[in-house]
């Protein structure tokens, strides 16, 4: 097994809670390299992550040849660039997500991967998950007839620690549509296996973010079989509890405490034989989406989401922030 040896584009956060445990999970997986903007933070991130390199600039990371991969948690505006220099550099790029702030631009990121040969996935974390996949299988299998109706709830509390770029940066892709409302896109595309067409939504400002950003959402979304969707996605909500339900012509699926980073939450399958607790194999969602992200590396199967899951979920979240500001229904632009 060939190592996968990966940098990081971006010392942040979600690399020190996830990622680096999750790259770290893979037998063939290292982390070789770490790069900021700030090279005191590239350094102390290095330090405390035990990373043996640490940079304050791209270009200087993707000319090692230590690096095979690139992770890219830099703030949303940066992804675009980040990308498609790793993918002209040969490296495969897992990048988190919104993959930009403009269809074009994520568009262009998908093209530079393609054109380089290498792998490149979007970090949506969702679909990782057993309850989710446990979801779509029983769709699959008829379990609630033919789906009419879907409902997500992911309104939570952004913890202090996260209260920065999110709430107070337009030009960083801040906002709770580009942050939460585009991974309900993903794994309501995932679960459902269908592709949104046309949204509504209205935003809200319930006093936590700044300037021009909403920190709520409420929108309804129609997808191409007839389903309808509805989605509240928040910062400002601390005990909502979060959820996904999809609504047949034979029975309903109500998932509770899914819509998280965490392994956790239950799924009944409600039916005329009555409720039953579906089982749910819990895995670490991020190890899930790094050992399909080597495995495609390996020239097997895709990464869980990939570029083009990126870009078509980006497309809804930019059709719901369209549709709250006009006031009109906006169809969702299709994928590449
Ligand atoms: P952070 O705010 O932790 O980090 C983002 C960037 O901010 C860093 O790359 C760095 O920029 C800069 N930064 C952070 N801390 C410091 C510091 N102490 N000194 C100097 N610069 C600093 O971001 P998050 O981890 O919250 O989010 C990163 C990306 O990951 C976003 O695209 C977000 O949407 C996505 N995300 C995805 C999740 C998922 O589960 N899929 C969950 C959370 C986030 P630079 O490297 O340019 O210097």
């Amino acid at each position: 097994m060939i190592d996968v040896r990966w940098g990081l584009i971006g010392a942040s956060n979600i690399a020190r809670q996830y990622v680096i445990d999750a790259i770290r999970s893979q037998p063939n997986g290292q982390v070789v390299a770490v790069m900021s903007s700030s090279m005191d933070h590239a350094k102390s991130y290095a330090v405390e992550n035990d990373i043996p390199a640490a940079y304050d600039d791209v270009g200087a990371l993707l000319a090692s040849h230590n690096v095979d991969a690139v992770y890219i948690s830099s703030t949303n505006e940066k992804h675009h660039d980040q990308a498609i220099a790793a993918a002209r550099a040969g490296k495969h790029v897992l990048c988190e997500k919104p993959l930009a702030l403009t269809l074009e631009d994520a568009r262009a990121m998908v093209a530079a991967a393609h054109e380089a040969g290498v792998v490149m996935g979007t970090n949506h974390h969702l679909r990782n998950a057993a309850a989710h996949r446990t979801m779509r299988q029983a769709i699959k299998d008829g379990r609630i007839g033919r789906p009419i109706a879907a409902r997500v709830f992911h309104a939570v509390y952004l913890p202090e620690s996260l209260q920065g770029w999110r709430i107070d940066n337009p030009a960083a892709g801040g906002g709770v549509v580009l942050d939460i409302s585009v991974h309900d896109a993903d794994t309501l595309r995932f679960v459902l296996d269908d592709e949104p067409e046309e949204v509504v939504a209205l935003t809200q400002s319930a006093g936590m973010a700044h300037g021009a950003l909403e920190d709520g959402v409420m929108a309804a979304i129609r997808f191409r079989s007839g389903l309808i969707a509805q989605i509240h996605d928040s910062f400002t909500v601390p005990y909502a509890g979060t959820g996904f339900e999809v609504h047949g012509t034979e029975g309903s699926l109500i998932a509770r405490d899914v819509m998280t980073q965490q392994p956790i939450g239950t799924i009944v399958l409600r039916t005329a034989a009555g409720d039953e607790a579906l089982e749910i194999a819990h895995e670490n969602l991020y190890v899930h989406a790094l050992r399909l992200f080597h495995s495609a590396i390996a020239g097997e199967g895709e990464p869980a989401a990939t570029g083009e899951d990126g870009v078509r979920s980006l497309a809804l979240g930019l059709a719901v922030l369209e549709a709250a500001r006009t006031g009109h229904v906006v169809p969702v632009e299709p994928g590449l």
